[in-house]
């Protein structure tokens, strides 16, 4: 069995370069129109400095391995998809405050240390349902996410530009910069819960009970330092990974590298890259990509997904059963949850194939709202939970963690909740370009239902 100490895998990938998906079919990609353009931006990727280093990625995946084993709890969470103009200093330290917040619900519920994993510093590539948008007589390229072109509807916004990847890169570079100095700095501060504070948050009835609860912390807090005469460590920092959806290949491609004194290669854009349901075909260029990174992965499972299926992305993605190297987020919708998930689970635990499982109670939960706009039902969401909860119990596996879309802004997206929004608040403050997202009420919401379905 492989183990975490190995300066060895058991199987070194075959026939494999960070180059070789460009053998198999690449879907919900972009077609650049000029190929010199692309190959530039390319070479210039790959001489800048890495985002992350090849030590935080391992140390994430021995975190992730924990969760397999139900030592740890994760929690990923941020926008469906970054964009460039909201790569600002309130945009990143609220969605973070809630990140922080969050987490403390479910550190202090679950009794459990929780893995944070924001979905930014990277985030930029979405997946569409079309290659091409058409409005009245005009048809025109999908908007893709803003590494590949921009939302206006022009020729011009939408045509597929390579530098965008350079600017993603480099607000990436930004935000995980932003990130890691408020951290390092001590806005995670336990001691300092109030630095977590929304400014724009008035009289919420879960502030309130949040509120309580770190009261509460801070007095065993207090009470600890007086016992032992002196400050209890490791409250002022916390650790905090990203992860993005590794779609846009030329990009995971350039940032893929080798490390002095490790084997293997590295995508170092992010720590924890993801698949995305619609391009985890098993002869697909990103399982070809994904098969031979040594970061832990994970691959959104929906609910087309048969057990057979599943078995062979795991035998492909890790064949070695490698301890935290796998993460399968299923995505299945609160209707389908049911019939679909079991038996995948079933298959699983069969083979005593190594896992971590994870539900993202807001993929498989989309819908149109009476007037017009892409919305989730807050109920829905919270119903994949509980009954991902409860059928793994059934099943005999473990739900080891969430991932969820969510913003620190003001805004209503997904509908219900602790202040019940209709499909008419909807049109008050909708921003989200792709899909709706968890405002600050219903992600805090969300860390309190999953503590006390847990408790049950
Ligand atoms: C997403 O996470 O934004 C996404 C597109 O998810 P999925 O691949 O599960 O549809
Ligand atoms: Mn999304």
């Amino acid at each position: 069995m492989a183990s975490l100490d190995r300066p060895q895998p058991v199987n070194l990938p075959v026939d494999w370069t960070p180059g070789s998906w460009r053998g198999r079919p690449a879907v919900q990609q972009p077609t650049y129109p000029d190929a010199e353009a692309l190959a530039g931006v390319q070479r210039e990727l790959a001489a800048l400095p890495p985002l992350v280093t090849s030590w935080e990625i391992l140390s994430l995946k021995r975190h992730l391995a924990d969760a397999q084993e139900g030592r740890r709890f994760l929690l990923q969470g941020g926008d469906c998809a970054e964009s460039f103009v909201d790569c600002t200093s309130d945009v990143i330290s609220n969605r973070l405050k809630v990140l922080l917040q969050m987490s403390l619900v479910l550190v202090h519920g679950l009794r459990l240390p929780v893995v944070r994993v924001g979905r930014f510093a990277g985030q930029y590539a979405k997946p569409r349902s079309a290659d091409t948008e058409t409005r009245g007589e005009h048809t025109l390229p999908s908007y893709r996410g803003d590494i590949i072109n921009a939302p206006e509807f022009s020729l011009e916004a939408r045509v597929p530009d390579p530098r965008r990847m350079i600017k993603a890169h480099a607000r990436s570079a930004m935000t995980m910069n932003f990130v890691r100095s408020l951290i390092d700095g001590g806005f995670a501060d336990l001691h300092h819960p109030e630095y977590w504070d929304l400014g724009w948050v008035t009289h919420s009835p879960l502030a309130d009970e949040y509120h309580r609860m770190v009261a509460g912390i801070g007095d065993a807090v207090r009470f600890m330092e007086t016992l032992s005469g002196s400050e209890v460590h490791n409250l002022n920092r916390v650790d905090f990974y990203t992860s993005h959806e590794a779609l846009l290949l030329p990009y995971e491609e350039a940032q893929t590298r080798q490390v002095p004194r490790q084997w293997g290669w590295f995508n170092l854009s992010t720590h924890y890259p993801w698949i995305g349901m619609r391009t985890a075909a098993l002869d697909g260029a990103h399982l070809e990509y994904f098969r031979g990174i040594r970061n832990p992965i994970a691959v959104k499972i929906g609910p087309s997904a048969a057990p057979d299926q599943v078995l062979r992305l795991i035998e492909a993605l890790n064949p070695d059963d490698e301890p935290g190297r796998l993460t399968l987020i299923h995505r299945m919708g609160a209707t389908q949850i049911a019939a679909k998930l079991s038996p995948l689970l079933d298959a699983v635990r069969r083979e005593g194939r190594r896992v971590l499982w994870v539900c993202d109670p807001m993929h498989g939960n989309t819908e149109n709202s009476s007037n017009g706009y892409k919305t989730r039902r807050f109920g829905n969401i919270r119903s994949e939970v509980e009954q991902s909860f409860d059928l793994h119990a059934a099943a005999g596996t473990r739900l080891g963690g969430v991932h969820l879309e969510l913003t620190g802004e003001d805004v209503t997206e997904c509908t219900g909740g602790a202040r019940d929004l209709t499909d008419l608040d909807l049109e008050r403050a909708y921003r989200s370009t792709v899909d709706p997202r968890l405002n600050y009420e219903q992600a805090l919401e969300t860390a309190m239902l999953i503590v006390r379905k847990q408790a049950q």
